[in-house]
């Protein structure tokens, strides 16, 4: 039996993207009741300037509250040095590097080049191989933007490879692929896949950061378990939306992830009836207007089905 590793986003890529501000306790009710269901890894928010992205300003007591539960890894964005620093003294076990693969994309929002983002990842780096061992973080380097871009368009495969190599040389661990735009399809997530293995080897890509902008979503997810992956981000309740989709979900579903997989006979070690106590948590804590998605809650289960 195939383990598959869910890495619950929703605490950053959910609420960056909606307007309300989630209190620091109703955050940690949310992550508890994820780690009761079994999930034991959640991207728990990102080191940003709080008057950039005032919804994550709490994420160090976050970090801290997470640690507190054993077994789950704790993992942050960061943008920059800095960020690294503050997710180091709060204790998080894995940090992501976002960097868009579409420089136009980088500059806009970050204001920063491909050269200068890697320069601060090898900054990050060497942050981590200065801390004794066993407080050294996992690094990430998050490609984002992979698969297309909304300003750009389509993004050239040999710009993903070459960046890849040039963050793996900067000190990451592994990179992870993002389809930040729900550009991507099944064919091209297979395609992408092998080409980075290829390049940055079998074991420096093992994760997907996948939307359901266009529906392909799980689609998406069976390419690349077909490809070896085996670690899927997802955002329980797709919360967050889509900026460019009025009515799609963000990030997949975790709810229906974690039902596709179990179904199929892959272990997730989540159970789905967490999930949907964890999804009834969120929505008490969220306003009305706040819409989650996923067709598995709304369904429920097949009648005889267990896990
Ligand atoms: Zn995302």
């Amino acid at each position: 039996m195939t383990q598959i590793l869910i890495s619950e986003v929703g605490p950053r890529d959910g609420l960056q993207s909606i307007r309300s501000i989630l209190p620091l306790e109703a955050k940690c009710a949310w992550v508890a009741a994820e780690y009761a269901a079994g999930v034991r890894e959640i991207e728990v928010g990102s080191f940003v300037p709080a008057k950039l992205l005032p919804q994550l300003a709490d994420t160090g007591d976050v970090v801290r509250f997470a640690r507190t539960l054993p077994g789950l890894t704790v993992a942050v964005l960061v943008p920059n040095l800095e960020g690294a620093q503050a997710a180091v003294e709060a204790g998080a076990h894995k940090i992501t590097v976002p960097v868009s693969v579409s420089e136009t994309h980088s500059l806009r929002n970050i204001r920063r080049t491909h050269e200068q983002i890697v320069a601060e990842t090898h900054a990050i780096a060497e942050l981590i191989a200065s801390l004794p061992e066993d407080r050294r973080p996992s690094l990430e380097g998050g490609l984002s933007t992979a698969f297309g871009c909304t300003l750009e368009g389509a993004v050239p495969a040999d710009r993903v490879v070459a960046l890849a190599e040039q963050l793996m040389r900067a000190g990451c661990d592994e990179v992870g692929l993002a389809d930040t735009t729900g550009y991507a399809n099944p064919t091209q997530i297979k395609s992408l896949v092998r080409r980075i293995r290829g390049a940055v080897g079998e074991h420096a890509l093992n994760g997907l950061h996948l939307h359901n902008t266009r529906g392909l979503g799980l689609a998406n997810v069976l390419a690349g378990l077909d490809v070896g992956i085996s670690t899927f981000d997802s955002s329980l309740g797709g919360l967050g939306g889509c900026p460019f989709a009025p009515g799609a979900s963000g990030n997949i579903v975790t709810e229906d992830l974690v039902f596709m997989l179990e179904a199929m006979g892959l272990k997730t070690g989540i159970k789905l009836e967490g999930l949907f106590a964890a999804r009834e948590v969120l929505r008490k804590a969220l306003p009305a207007t706040d819409e989650l998605y996923g067709f598995t809650p709304l369904a429920g289960l097949p009648l005889g089905f267990r896990q």
